[in-house]
Order: C-alpha cells, then sequence, then structure tokens
C-alpha cells in the first residue's frame, strides 16, 4: 500500500525479484492509498488533532485499501500487516528468514508525518523499521524488505546453499572471496584455495568468518558465544 506505486515497478521486474515473479514464486500487487479516498479532491491525509506540524495518513482511507490488499481481521495464519515505521523493530536476516515463510504480507508504506494511530491499532501486526533514520516514505524500507524477503523463498536463488551461507546467517560475516585473475595488480589469492583440499578450505574459511566477525562486527561474535 502506497502513494507512490511507480517506485516499485523497476526493482520488482528486474533481477532476482523479477526471476522469481517470471517463475511464480511470488507475487505482487501495487495498491494505490489514494484511489481509496472518497472526496472529489482524493484527499489522502490531514492534520493531526491537537496541532503540530505536518499530515498524517487518514485512518479511513487507510482502513479501505487494506480491505482491497486482502487485509482481515482476525489474521490468517501465515498473514501478515507490516508498518514500514522508525519506530519499529530493526529488520534483520532473522526478520527476513521468518517473513519467507509466509503467505500473504501486507506493507504499508507511511507517508508525510507518518499515520493515524487507529490504523496501526486495527489493522498492523508489526511495525519494521530498516534503521535508525528517517526516511521521507516506507518505499524504500518496503523495496529492502522485498528483496532480502524474496531471496530466502524456497527455489528463488538456484543454490539454496549459498543463501544459507551469506553474511548475518548464524551471525556470523562471509569470509574473503577470490575469483580470477590469479594475480591482480600484485596481489595474489591464498595458497589455501589452490590447494584442493576441501576439508582444510572448509576450516580456513570458518577460521577467517570468525576472526572477521570479531573485528568488523565484536556485538555480533559476542552474541554468538
Ligand atoms: N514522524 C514520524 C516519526 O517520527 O516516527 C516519521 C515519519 S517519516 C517522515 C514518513 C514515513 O516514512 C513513515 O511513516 C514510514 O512509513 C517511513 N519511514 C521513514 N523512516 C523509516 C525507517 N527507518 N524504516 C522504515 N520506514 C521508515
Amino acid at each position: 500500500m502506497t502513494l507512490f506505486p511507480e517506485l516499485f515497478g523497476p526493482v520488482l521486474q528486474s533481477s532476482l525479484v523479477g526471476k522469481a515473479v517470471e517463475k511464480g514464486l511470488v507475487s505482487f500487487e501495487l495498491i494505490q492509498i489514494r484511489d481509496f479516498a472518497t472526496d472529489k479532491h482524493r484527499t489522502v491525509d490531514d492534520t493531526p488533532y491537537g496541532g503540530g506540524e505536518g499530515m498524517l495518513l487518514k485512518p479511513d482511507v487507510l482502513y479501505r485499501a487494506w480491505e482491497k490488499a486482502g487485509g482481515k481481521r482476525p489474521a490468517p495464519e501465515k498473514t501478515a500487516t507490516i508498518l514500514l515505521s522508525p519506530q519499529g523493530e530493526h529488520f534483520t536476516q532473522a526478520t527476513a528468514r521468518e517473513l519467507s515463510t509466509y503467505e500473504h504480507l501486507i506493507l504499508v508504506c507511511g507517508h508525510y508525518e507518518g499515520v493515524d494511530e487507529r490504523f496501526i491499532e486495527l489493522c498492523v501486526d508489526r511495525e519494521v523499521s530498516i534503521g535508525d533514520y528517517v526516511l521521507t516514505g516506507g518505499e524504500l524500507p518496503a523495496l529492502v524488505l522485498i528483496d532480502g524477503i524474496t531471496r530466502l523463498v524456497p527455489g528463488v536463488v538456484g543454490n539454496e546453499q549459498s543463501v544459507a551461507r551469506d553474511s548475518l546467517e548464524d551471525d556470523l560475516l562471509k569470509y574473503p572471496q577470490y575469483t580470477r585473475p590469479r594475480e591482480f595488480q600484485g596481489l595474489g589469492v591464498p595458497e589455501i584455495l589452490l590447494s584442493g583440499d576441501h576439508g582444510a578450505i572448509a576450516r580456513w574459511r570458518l577460521a577467517e568468518s570468525r576472526a572477521r566477525t570479531s573485528r568488523k562486527r565484536p556485538d555480533l561474535f559476542k552474541r554468538r558465544g
């Protein structure tokens, strides 16, 4: 649900997400919130009660758009309505993995000063933030969720092992990786990777993953124990 559906087209049609749509593994419906305004000016926002700056998205307009998106109460199993919000829980790899098992997600993109609290109370199951900064609207955050979740849907990435070994799965960063040429600007490739000894390579990679996680992300390393 968005006031700017045109921002989504290029991402939903390209690269991995576009291929997932083509293969029928995921599908998207863009709901223009403005289509659910009822006055002749197609008003979607209004000033906050009690005063203060900015405009809020109106709960009645949002509610009608939400029903069109398939929103129901009580929420059926494996469905959720997610409001993109700087006040929400942080989006992590674990959240992406959990949400990739859902059948239907309704992503609500706020705009202006935000949304009327009663819409959140009635319709929103989770508020999700992509980080501690404030963006103009929920469209870029929604695209971040769409990309992060879609690549975990079974069948979307050809080699599922490669997704399972991505950085942040198991709270470990990925080990250093190299491809051809064997020498570049005077720099070579670690000898072990050329040895053909798969056991030794696996041990080297795990040790490198642990070392770089402890150096670059000590918070993750401590959490992992
Ligand atoms: N006044 C609101 C507040 O202080 O919480 C911020 C409103 S922001 C300008 C407009 C919309 O952008 C929000 O309703 C939300 O949908 C989206 N947004 C902004 N930053 C975000 C973030 N870090 N993560 C997710 N959504 C965000």
